[in-house]
């Protein structure tokens, strides 16, 4: 299998500096992180393939190799010093490797991590930020149609003052005294098989590795601060009430310049006036006067889409189901789309003139008038169950 090119993996370019390879790679972290994809293949291969990338590309001795050599300057024997293998990283690096590339402030402690340490289990964890929730409400035509909104959301945002990592300056950060910037605190306890090491998340530094000696003012340390966000949102068409869609990394910012937690977007329908949604088909009911019924007439109805005309063919009886195809929700993810049915139904005047009585009296006794229900005749659920089984 040939590798791709690092520099497209990250999308940057050879002239691109070490800040900018950064940020393009924290961006594809974030995007492709296990937490956000799980049980997602392909994604995990992306988070790996731009793991690899970064950890050459931001190095500068391996950097001039790839670009003297290719893939080969940079193979399993050039990496023999560290923990990396020529196949790639396995999690643990790759998570490990979070510690610079989410620790924020120029003065990571672990730039060194490079050199080829090798982590322990439980080893430095970046903190993420809690996902949000937000309710957005759509009328049944966005939801036909797909739509996109616009949602002004207040949420803990990145400290600017500080960019994120919680110190005053460059010089407020300094590994860990507990765990010594390896993020875990190793315990050994006796067992019935000997000595046990177990490790766990330093309770210090939260797993991150550094303490932070001068707090930013802004945040007091924390690295996020209270703060408004305008986040545009796409919403697929044929969602429903009830629905939870969700944006990765566009919820909290990190604490100390952690991952984004996620947005997660509640969908709520509002009920239209005259369509009922059935599933992904519209119901409406149209109502008659027995004359129109009798004979016949072009009638409009509303559709998702706009008016639309149908025909009720004379003899018409209540009761009946007509369909508009495709005038329904489009199903989501699928070019597929549910029907209108309009039900029919005949208004019986509850008030007559005596003129209206007259004329109606002299048609109660005419045979057409009296009703002649045929056997066959489906049922309203027989009609019911050919639309929406
Ligand atoms: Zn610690
Ligand atoms: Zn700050």
């Amino acid at each position: 299998m040939s590798k791709r090119d690092y520099y497209d993996i990250l999308g940057v370019s050879k002239s691109s500096s070490a800040d900018e390879i950064k940020k393009a790679y924290r961006k594809l972290a974030i995007k492709y992180h296990p937490d956000k994809n799980p049980n997602d293949k392909s994604a995990e291969d992306k988070f790996k393939e731009a793991a690899e990338a970064y950890e050459v590309l931001s190095n500068p001795e391996k950097k001039q190799r790839y670009d003297h050599y290719g893939h080969a300057g940079v193979g399993s024997s050039a990496a023999s010093g560290g923990g990396y293998g020529g196949g790639g990283m396995n999690m643990e690096d790759i998570f490990s490797q979070f510690g610079d590339i989410f620790g924020g402030g120029g003065g990571s402690p672990f730039e060194s991590f490079f050199g080829g340490q090798q982590q322990s289990r439980g080893g430095r964890r970046v903190a993420k930020g809690s996902n949000l929730r937000i309710k957005v409400k759509l009328t049944l035509e966005e939801i036909a149609n797909g739509a996109e909104k616009k949602i002004k959301v207040n949420k803990q945002v990145t400290c600017k003052t500080c960019e994120g990592s919680g110190a005053k300056d460059r010089n407020s950060v300094s590994t860990c005294s507990t765990c010594g910037g390896s993020g875990a605190v190793r315990r050994v306890t006796n067992t019935i098989l000997g000595q046990m090491q177990t490790s766990s998340t330093c309770p210090t530094c939260n797993g991150s590795g550094s303490q932070i000696t001068n707090k930013c003012n802004s945040c007091h340390g924390e690295g996020t601060v209270r703060g408004e966000e305008t986040i545009s949102i796409n919403i697929p068409a044929g969602v429903s009430d009830g629905m939870q869609l969700s944006m990765s990394g566009k919820g909290n910012a990190g604490p100390n310049g952690g991952i984004p937690g996620d947005l997660i977007i509640l969908i709520e329908e509002i009920p239209h006036e005259t369509l009922k949604r059935e599933g992904n088909n519209i119901v409406y009911d149209l109502h008659l006067s027995i004359i129109d019924a009798a004979l016949g007439l072009s009638a409009e109805v509303p559709t998702i889409d706009g008016k639309a005309k149908i025909k009720i063919e004379p003899g018409t009886q209540s009761g009946k189901l007509l369909r508009l195809k495709g005038k329904g929700i489009p199903e989501i993810n699928s070019y597929q789309r549910g029907d209108e049915i309009i039900h029919v139904n005949i208004w019986t005047p509850k008030a007559l003139s005596s003129e209206e009585r007259e004329l109606l009296e002299k048609l109660r006794s005419s045979p057409n008038f009296k009703p002649q229900p045929g056997k066959n005749d489906k049922s309203f659920f027989e009609k019911m169950k050919e639309y929406f089984e």
